[in-house]
């Protein structure tokens, strides 16, 4: 690690947050890539940008009372979303109905699309036998790419996560025409809540390296 690689992950007071740079780190991207961060703060002013950066601004007013669920509602209404598409993981397809009914009965259109959507299977991809999770086995493939292309044919105004596994999200992602929010996250060992591996790092038995490695350490 170089000293001016950007690395905020290590600084020490975050001072952003208050506005005041006087005491950045070296590596600071605010302070080494002026010309990076000048031209985001002029596409954040484009009015599209600002509109949706406003909403989010919005969605705080009640900081710490609204959950995520309830914050996801508010911003597409902020926004002027009529319809929303819903992505999920069949792993999930219990919170897809409940959450779509809550759509529903907050007033929007709702699309909703199993990952499941034309029955791929790992033979689609030509995953070789050896490593599935049982060889000579049909094993189910998710469909990610079929659920953006869904969502994005249906005209959807905002495309809407829930539990696709990591990878599978990469894929949504990479190829929706419409604007995505996440909801949550696939984690099959905790009840999708990933950053319970993080809380629970500091505990004698975790099997995450969560110590802070011996690099060449930037000045913080
Ligand atoms: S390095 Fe700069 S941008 Fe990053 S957290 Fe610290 S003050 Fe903020």
């Amino acid at each position: 690690m170089t000293e001016k690689q950007i690395q905020c992950s290590y600084c020490a007071r975050k001072r952003c947050f208050v506005g005041d740079l006087s005491q950045a780190p070296d590596f600071c991207p605010t302070l080494t890539e002026k010309g990076i961060i000048k031209v985001s703060k002029e596409k954040l002013k484009e009015p599209e940008n600002q509109k949706m950066a406003q909403d989010v601004a919005r969605t705080w007013k009640d900081y710490g009372k609204l959950t995520r669920i309830e914050e996801t509602v508010l911003y597409a209404k902020l926004q002027g979303h009529r319809k929303l598409g819903v992505a999920f993981c069949v792993g999930l397809a219990q919170e897809a109905e409940l959450f779509t009914n809550l759509l529903f009965n907050e007033g929007f259109e709702v699309v909703s699309v199993c990952c499941m959507c034309g029955a791929p299977s790992s033979d689609d991809v030509a995953l070789p036998e050896e490593e599935k999770i049982m060889p000579n086995i049909r094993q189910p493939m998710c469909n990610p790419i079929g659920q953006a292309a869904l969502l994005d044919a249906e005209d959807c105004d905002l495309s809407i996560l829930l539990g696709l596994c990591v990878g599978d999200d990469v894929l949504f992602i990479k190829h929706s025409k419409t604007p995505v929010t996440v909801l949550a996250v696939k984690d099959r060992v905790l009840a999708h809540n990933p950053l319970g591996a993080l809380y629970t790092a500091r505990n004698m038995y975790t099997r995450l390296n969560t110590r802070k490695p011996k690099l060449d350490e930037p000045k913080a």
